[in-house]
């Protein structure tokens, strides 16, 4: 066992730390309240190979798997820009579309992604069946040689700054008659395609949409694979490295945090002189969000582990149980934070508050704590299925 990175592991970690810094948090943060998108920190990512680090190279990526990639979301968020299209795009659609994508599908759009050019970005919850895929009501039928695409998206990221949307919909499976998950690539300016921007809490470059599909017609070549029997296996294999990326920006977001009240709870001095981290009713709360943090980052190290050595039954064990420990390890160091910084916790200034709503996000999204507790009772402890 070694808890140690390669030295090409290393280095990339190095360079994202210091490319997230020469933006920071308050890049991020300006960005944000301007209705504006990362674009700049976005495209040097890209022309740094950072987004494509996890695309084999024959398609122009780094050629490495979702442990380079975890590097990638956590040291960009460790700097304060937590890029949640990082999760979407390179993490779910270049993972779906490398593994179960056809050749002219991987041709067409991993190099953009790789160099960071293309977005895509993922569409599985619905305001009815939230993001449980067995009740999925957006569903896919053939017409001709085209598909017809009818439902309803919520909470969808970043599909005004996207070329496509990896649709997560249901086909009838003729020889059946059953509906199966099916995914499509779908433009985002396609006839029939709508969308409306949610008005969000969360302080972020990054929006969310609903998106209207009202017979939405593309052809047979949108469908991810080269059958319906490839619907199931790609969207299962989007799943871990949504769940370890997002682990891995939220780890980040805790170290950013704790790094910011250490700083100040050192230097602060009120009442007599001593610096306010000498109280041990400031620095024990600092201390255990870390703690926190770092065990969540052991975890996220095994699932990435785990996953790039091609274990997904287990990465996916693990994969859930980072996510749940990041998520709550992000939101215990970011409210800590807060609070050691007292007032100035609360304003702009410290770039400490306006990182509460994104990890409140992170304890609901991409999958909830509490569906991740169902899946850890049901394949972890052998529980029977509550739902
Ligand atoms: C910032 C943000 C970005 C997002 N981006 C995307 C995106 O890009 N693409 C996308 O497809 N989705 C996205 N989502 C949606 C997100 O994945 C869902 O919000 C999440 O999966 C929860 O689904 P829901 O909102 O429908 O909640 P619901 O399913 O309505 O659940 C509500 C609450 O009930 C709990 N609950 C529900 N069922 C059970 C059960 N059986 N047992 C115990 N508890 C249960 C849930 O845990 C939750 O706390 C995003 C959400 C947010 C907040």
């Amino acid at each position: 066992m070694t808890f140690d990175l390669t030295s090409e592991q290393d280095q990339l970690r190095d360079a994202v730390r210091a490319l997230g810094r020469r933006y920071g948090h308050g890049y991020f943060v300006e960005k944000a309240k301007a209705g504006e998108h990362t674009t700049e920190l976005w495209a040097e990512a890209g022309r740094l190979g950072y987004l494509g680090v996890n695309i084999p190279t024959e398609y122009g990526g780094g050629g490495g798997g979702i442990t380079e990639l975890a590097i990638v979301c956590e040291e960009l968020a460790a700097a304060g820009c937590p890029l949640l299209l990082l999760v979407v795009s390179p993490a779910i659609a270049a993972t779906v579309i490398a593994r179960h994508g056809t050749e002219d599908q991987r041709k067409r759009h991993l190099p953009g992604l790789a160099d960071g050019s293309a977005k895509i970005v993922f569409a599985i919850t619905e305001p009815e069946a939230g993001s449980n895929f067995h009740r999925l009501g957006t569903v896919a039928r053939r017409d001709g040689d085209d598909w017809v695409l009818n439902g309803r998206k919520c909470y969808i990221s970043g599909v005004d700054e996207a070329g496509h949307v990896l649709v997560v919909a249901r086909t009838e499976d003729s020889s059946t008659g059953k509906l199966k998950p099916a995914l499509f690539l779908v433009p985002t300016d396609a006839a029939g395609l709508t969308r409306s921007k949610l008005d969000m809490e969360i302080v972020s470059p990054e929006n969310q949409f609903l998106l209207y599909l009202d017979d939405v017609r593309v052809p047979a070549d949108a469908l991810v694979g080269e059958s319906l029997d490839a619907g199931l296996p790609a969207l299962f294999s989007g799943l871990n490295p949504e769940r370890i990326t997002v682990a891995a920006m939220g780890a980040g977001t805790g170290r950013y945090a704790i790094e910011r009240a250490s700083e100040y709870t050192a230097t602060r001095r009120v009442w007599g002189g001593r610096s306010i981290g000498s109280h041990q009713g400031v620095s024990h709360p600092l201390a255990h969000a870390a703690v926190q943090v770092e065990l969540a980052r052991l975890m996220i190290q095994k699932a990435a582990t785990l996953y790039d050595a091609g274990r997904d039954l287990e990465a996916g064990v693990a994969g859930n149980m980072a996510k749940y420990a990041a998520g709550e390890a992000a939101a215990l160091a970011v409210d800590t934070a807060v609070q050691a910084l007292g007032g100035a916790g609360m304003t702009t200034e410290y770039g400490v508050a306006t990182l509460l709503g994104a990890v409140r996000a992170g304890r609901i999204a991409p999958v909830s704590r509490e569906m991740i507790l169902n899946f850890v009772a049901q394949h972890v402890l052998g529980q029977e299925k509550s739902y």
